[in-house]
């Protein structure tokens, strides 16, 4: 073949040098977004075993057989620390007939959430039949965002109960008193994201249960972890309320982005979850989750880790996950002016800035980030928020912490140290004078903002080169050095702007220049 147009070397060339500009996906600077267990081999296994099946398509498992085969390994894995599996054929132990708990790998959290919704209101459908209503999900304030596009794209009321800013949990009593007969489904999370709150699983699942209400347990970041601890309270298919899970394999499963497991209680609720038709000229479809043809890339290398690792290699990499999670806790803890959110289950956790000591000895943990991120370590600065209450959620930080945290926690607390002396006092940013400021900058001043709930997309790209965060027409670009000036907009700015904003931005990263 002599019509390429490029040299592959040069071609892979210039790949590794885009790579190069990469935040770190490896050694433990990154502590959101990148699960890195801290053995190579398991990167090398994971890497191996998607090259193996690059060429299948995970569409069809009765022509690609390794497909099924490799599914059913990680379902297996999936049911069986999380407690879904017959304790024997038959006895005590044993599944009721029509509750057994089945299973399907899919692309991310993202798709389990949405298929977990989807599935919950069909059921809810077919035993409503003729109720007119739209069906309504509850779930804390912490459920992931995931579940906010599910309510959307399936046409579900999302309904937040409040979270304590204390525990990051919600009052039980609080979710059962919304429980009706137009709830299609309650989410609750082990641990949330945002605090690494374990929600009160049991309690909400015995209403639930009494009321045949679907319970779905939102596992995604932390179920692998979790799985792998001890001294918690059930959580998982032990509690029989829960009627779905959902774990994802590329956090805490370390295979690379694109699989997560969706396991449901009884096959005959998971086979909602399909979609099926034979009323078109081509093959019959058949398809569990929402692509049509898919790589087997992902479930391949998660089948090898869950091999090659098995129960006691999960253990040990969650031991080292909890070490470096207590080692950081007690860290922060320990630094004048911030404080660790509630009571984190782990592996991760929030901080937020310590109200009981004098202002002048706070640390704003938006700025603490910005600080740390000088020093090459990445946090995630979460947004305060209002619940519908009236309370506050406090801005605080994320750190998801993983296996390889606890080789690099001796410079990791002293750098967190630092930059909590670097910025202590220094109040945060007040989003209200920062907008206040920016507005009379703007092409069209105050009357831009508010002619703009629903900008066009150059007002859009205008609005964001003012707020410093767009480069040239057209252009998007890397981030910018410091994190808590935009997330003090994100606060201060109504949430349909932001969306309308950041949708901008996002869009014109991956326009072509
Ligand atoms: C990550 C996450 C999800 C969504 O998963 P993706 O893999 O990012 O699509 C859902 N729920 C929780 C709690 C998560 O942390």
């Amino acid at each position: 073949m002599n019509a390429f147009e490029r040299e592959p070397d040069e071609v892979l060339a210039e790949l590794a040098a885009l790579r190069e500009a990469d935040a770190p996906t490896h050694g433990g600077r990154v502590l959101s977004y990148v699960y890195d267990s801290g053995l190579a081999e398991l990167d090398e296994l994971a890497a191996r075993a998607a090259r193996l099946v690059q060429p299948v398509n995970g569409l069809d498992p009765t022509t690609f057989t390794s497909v099924a085969a490799m599914e059913a390994g990680v379902v297996g894995f999936a049911r069986r620390v999380f407690h879904g599996e017959a304790a024997g054929e038959a006895g005590p132990g044993a599944p009721a007939p029509g509750a057994e708990v089945v299973g399907s790998v899919t692309s991310g959290g993202t798709e389990s959430c949405l298929l977990a919704v989807k599935t919950a209101r069909d059921v809810w459908r077919e035993a409503n039949h003729g109720d007119e209503r739209m069906p309504r999900l509850v779930a804390p304030t912490t459920v992931h965002a995931a579940f906010h596009k599910a309510a959307h794209y399936f046409g579900l009321e999302l309904e937040l109960v409040p979270v304590s800013a204390d525990t990051g949990a919600p009052d039980v009593a609080d979710v059962v008193a919304r429980l009706d007969d137009d709830v299609a489904l309650v989410v609750m999370s082990a641990p949330s994201y945002p605090f690494a709150t374990l929600d009160p699983i049991g309690e909400v699942a015995s209403a639930t249960a009494e009321r045949g209400i679907a319970l779905h347990v939102d596992a995604c970041i932390g179920g692998f972890a979790l799985a792998f601890r001890d001294g918690l309270p059930d959580w998982d298919f032990r509690v029989p309320g829960v009627t779905s899970l959902s774990a994802d394999l590329h956090k805490y499963g370390y295979a690379p982005k694109g699989v997560s497991v969706l396991l449901q209680r009884g096959r005959d609720r998971q086979r909602r979850q399909y979609f099926a038709t034979t009323a078109w000229p081509g093959y019959p479809v058949v398809n569990p989750t929402m692509a049509g043809s898919k790589p087997a890339g992902p479930l391949a290398a998660a089948w090898a880790i869950v091999q090659v690792l098995g129960e006691p290699g999960f253990a040990e990499l969650t031991a080292r996950a909890t070490t470096a999670t207590a080692t950081l806790r007690e860290a922060i803890d320990g630094i004048e002016g911030l404080e660790v959110v509630g009571d984190p289950v782990g592996p991760l956790l929030a901080v937020r800035s310590d109200a009981s000591v004098p202002s002048e000895r706070r640390v704003d943990p938006h700025h603490w980030a910005d600080a740390a991120r000088g020093a090459g370590w990445h946090l995630q600065l979460q947004p305060g928020m209002f619940q519908s209450d009236g309370t506050v959620l406090p801005h605080t930080t994320h750190l998801t912490v993983t296996p390889v945290t606890d080789h690099v926690v001796g410079e990791l607390v002293p750098a967190l140290a630092a930059a909590a002396d670097a910025v202590r006092g220094v109040p945060a940013i007040d989003g209200g004078a920062l907008v206040g400021g920016l507005i009379d900058r703007l092409p069209g001043g105050a009357t831009a903002l508010a002619a703009s709930s629903g900008p066009d997309s150059d007002t859009a790209a205008a609005l964001l080169s003012a707020f410093g965060l767009l480069g040239g027409k057209g252009a998007g670009g890397a981030l910018p050095e410091r994190m808590a000036p935009v997330l003090a907009l994100v606060e201060a700015l109504p949430g349909p702007l932001t969306e309308r904003l950041l949708v901008e931005l996002l869009a014109r990263v991956v326009e072509p220049r």
